[in-house]
């Protein structure tokens, strides 16, 4: 299935690729150096509507579809990775669980703010002994007069401690299923709730501007009110927002290589050695031959499995194939795009370094790519 954007997909991208190219692209060196969150650039994405592309407009979205946000998180990773995965994680984890599965009042108190960029949304899933294995969940929370009682530890989460930080959704064990697993359930907490306690930022091989914390929750008490959806689906619900965030990780992926390829293009025809651009070479001529399609295929898998969610077609086999292959592309991508730069690869202040520095931990957040294998094997019936 090939996928040719229609006219308004494409005044679409462009709109992004010129926010990305104007408002971003100036500030990436100053973001990868100091590591500081881009408020203004996170800002401005809210006004835009960017932060609720899949949303409806009742809840402050955009009121587009899951297409348009991968073209999106695709357009601004081509520029920097830390803004592509603020806005993939406040959108497919943040705020996917009060989409998909929250009540009438909780869209209005949590979607509404989260779609029009107002706050920033949390998805908390892994702690230090649950990561592949999540339904090894340790956080506990207890009903204790009207109130659920948490307790536990949750890591790597994106997004949870910035000045727009303002919910996040756990996996909490809530109780035992008649056949003795653990009875998982979603929870929102509000940032500011008496024991929610966060970290101080990791410090990352990448994605250096991006938040990414870990969580304690302390005897924290909210309200009996704050779970989502039924209690013991919370396992169900987090596979499906993973189907979807998987597309955007995808996504994110082919933006990525995509913004290593060009500059491997231009530097490819700038660079001279032996008196001849290194272009000339069929060597680095094949290099970018690899690059261009591996990523056109990276493209065109992420778009169907988007349209298929959008479709709301059976799309879990496919998602966790577009993020398998597109994380690995990415990896290959700039491994070699770092190859085509020489030395000069290998310097901080060129961007392929960036691009490769992102690139690992895609094939690592939502699923490694040994878990993608597994959905896959799967999903083809081999159990
Ligand atoms: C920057 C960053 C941001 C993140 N953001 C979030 C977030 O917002 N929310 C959130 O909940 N999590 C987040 N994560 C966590 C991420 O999803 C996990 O790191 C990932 O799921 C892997 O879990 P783990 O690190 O515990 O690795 P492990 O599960 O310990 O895996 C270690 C290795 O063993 C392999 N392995 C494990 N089990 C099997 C098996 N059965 N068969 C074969 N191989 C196996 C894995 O593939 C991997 O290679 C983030 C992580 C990072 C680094």
């Amino acid at each position: 299935m090939l996928y040719e954007l229609d006219e308004e997909k494409k005044l679409f991208q462009k709109t992004v690729r010129d926010f990305s190219e104007q408002v971003i692209r100036p500030q990436t060196d100053h973001l990868w150096e100091t590591g500081e969150f881009p408020y203004d650039i996170i800002r401005q994405m809210g006004d835009l509507g960017i932060l609720g592309i899949p949303w409806p407009e009742e809840y402050g979205g955009a009121g587009g579809d899951y297409l348009a946000y991968a073209i999106a998180v695709e357009e601004i990773a081509r520029v920097d990775g830390s803004c592509a995965i603020t806005v993939e994680a406040h959108i497919s984890l943040g705020s996917s669980p009060f989409y998909y599965y929250g009540s009438e009042e909780q869209k209005r108190e949590w979607l509404v703010p989260l779609a029009e960029g107002k706050i920033l949304g949390s998805f908390g899933l892994t702690e230090p002994e649950a990561g592949s294995d999540a339904g090894n969940t340790q956080t506990k929370a207890e009903l204790r007069d009207g109130e659920w009682v948490i307790n536990g530890t949750k890591c790597f989460i994106t997004n949870p401690g910035t000045d727009m930080s303002g919910v996040v959704t756990v996996t909490v064990v809530t109780g035992e299923r008649e056949d003795g697993r653990k009875e998982i359930s979603n929870i929102y907490i509000p940032k500011g709730t008496p024991g929610y306690n966060i970290a101080p930022k990791y410090k990352k091989m990448g994605w250096h501007a991006s938040d990414t914390r870990e969580l304690n929750f302390d005897d924290c008490r909210v309200p009996a009110g704050n779970l989502i959806g039924n209690r013991g689906d919370g396992f169900k619900q987090f596979l499906d927002c993973l189907d979807g965030g998987r597309i955007a990780i995808a996504a994110l992926a082919v933006g990525n290589a995509q913004g290593a390829f060009e500059e491997c293009l231009k530097y490819a025809n700038e660079r001279v050695q032996f008196k001849r651009p290194i272009g000339k070479f069929q060597a680095i001529q094949f290099k970018l031959a690899d690059m261009a399609t591996d990523i056109e295929i990276a493209r065109d898998i992420t778009y169907k499995a988007a349209a298929m969610r959008d479709a709301k077609v059976p799309h879990t086999k496919e998602a966790a194939m577009a993020k398998l292959f597109s994380s690995e592309m990415c990896m290959r991508t700039t491994t070699q795009a770092v190859q085509v730069f020489g030395g000069y690869g290998f310097m901080d202040e060129y961007p392929v370094s960036r691009f490769f520095r992102d690139a690992k931990i895609l094939e690592i957040g939502e699923g490694t790519s040994e878990v993608q294998r597994m959905v896959i094997a799967r999903e083809l019936g081999l159990r």
